[in-house]
């Protein structure tokens, strides 16, 4: 059987063992309810507060601006509605274009209950012009809402500096960070950030679990009203066994980030300089200098996207495709649209993401089978031909 080369942590990571360890006692012993009264519950509200606190010295946080929610989705959503709701009066919400569609596809329901939204522009490095931003915000402007880094690119926007464009105007700042903690150092303490979204499924915790952080006197209102959980800043019982995996994941990120990081972002470059140098015309998208150390968006030109991850899952690769595939037709990503990367460029792009437990020999397998998996796909395709021929690609053209 082919071994499994998994590079796709961007849509979701293996759970670490020592979180799930860390986690089994809550399923069978410890199962109280952390807002019982009686000690079997009390015991387990402690483990609750312990994962808190370390979820909180990850993000340079105090525990009591740590809301525990379902994932990064409910976070962004809590953190929006959440906002919005409080300033009833004022219709505008300013986010980008490249946000994930935990942002992006809340903008067309805005619309439609009589917000104006502005959704500021990337340039072809996928970064934000921040003059731009300086214009757009004004007197009205409830909430500006800006992604840390791009889940597709790995782009880093320059969130200190956005959140004090933003602050200086005294509006709200939320960022969804869901791609960015654990893999880059955050601080809440020196950052000018009001909220901010994670999810544990992308930092070796499980599927299920996320964090909005919520500093201190930020008006909001919950988005999941019920009992007094959370400080009655979300209704539910607590996902115990969840939170405490998150709280350990929290801990090893924070514990192993420097070193890990490091060592991660040279085998992406190794891998990028691999592919580049291996195969022609291939591309790595966005901008390369401010960049999250796992992840790399390659386009690899006059091939599709889908058909090369076919051809790597073939041979044991799970990476993940730049474009999504809509009504049988296939639409380039929104975020290489909003780059600007030309459409032969955008249909041949794929994301590979990389975690702790990628090894050397797994990049080596992804370098050995590269190269033939485009030859071969590129002899069949017409665009290919018409570009060697100097012709240009109509199919693609514009
Ligand atoms: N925001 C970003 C940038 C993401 O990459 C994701 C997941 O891919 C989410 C939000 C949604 O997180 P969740 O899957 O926990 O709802």
């Amino acid at each position: 059987m082919t071994k499994t080369v998994y590079l796709d942590n961007n849509a979701t990571t293996r759970v670490a063992p020592e979180v799930v360890e860390e986690m089994l006692p809550y399923f069978h012993d410890l199962y109280g309810n952390p807002s019982s009264m009686h000690f079997f519950g009390g015991q387990v509200n402690r483990r609750v507060e312990d994962a808190r606190e370390k979820v909180a010295a990850l993000l340079g946080a105090k525990p009591d601006e740590i809301i525990f929610t379902s994932c990064g989705t409910e976070s962004d959503n809590a953190s929006i509605m959440g906002t919005l709701d409080r300033y009833p009066e004022k219709r505008h919400f300013v986010t980008t274009r490249v946000e994930h569609p935990a942002v992006w596809n809340l903008c067309p329901y805005l619309r439609s209950k009589d917000y104006r939204i502005t959704e500021l522009s990337v340039d072809h490095n996928g970064q934000l012009d921040l003059e731009e931003l300086k214009s757009v915000i004004g007197d009205d402007t409830a909430l500006v809402s800006i992604m840390y880094a791009n889940n597709e690119t790995g782009v880093i926007f320059p969130i200190d500096a956005i959140g004090e464009i933003v602050k200086a105007r005294g509006i709200p700042f939320h960022t969804d960070a869901v791609q960015a903690v654990g893999k880059i150092p955050l601080d809440m303490s020196k950052q000018p950030i009001d909220m901010l979204s994670l999810s544990g499924h992308k930092l070796h915790a499980p599927k299920g679990i996320g964090v909005l952080y919520l500093r201190r006197g930020t008006k909001f209102s919950p988005l999941m009203k019920g009992g007094h959980q959370e400080k009655g800043r979300r209704g539910g019982t607590e996902n115990v066994p969840y939170i405490v995996g998150l709280g350990k994941a929290a801990e090893a990120a924070r514990a192993n980030m420097e070193e890990e990081n490091t060592r991660i972002q040279t085998l992406r470059d190794r891998m990028e300089k691999g592919l580049v140098e291996s195969i022609p015309n291939t591309i790595v998208n966005g901008d390369t200098a401010n960049r999250l150390p796992n992840t790399s968006s390659v386009c690899f030109e006059y091939v599709e996207g889908e058909s090369i991850l076919m051809m790597l899952d073939e041979v044991g690769v799970c990476a993940s495709s730049g474009s999504a595939c809509t009504s049988g037709s296939l639409e380039p990503s929104h975020v290489l649209r909003a780059m600007g990367v030309p459409f032969t460029a955008a249909h041949g792009s794929i994301r590979l993401s990389l975690s702790i437990y990628n090894k050397d020999e797994e990049v080596d397998h992804l370098l050995k089978h590269m190269p033939p998996i485009i030859e071969n796909l590129r002899g069949i395709s017409p665009f290919w031909k018409d570009f060697k021929e100097g012709k240009m690609p109509a199919a693609f053209a514009g």
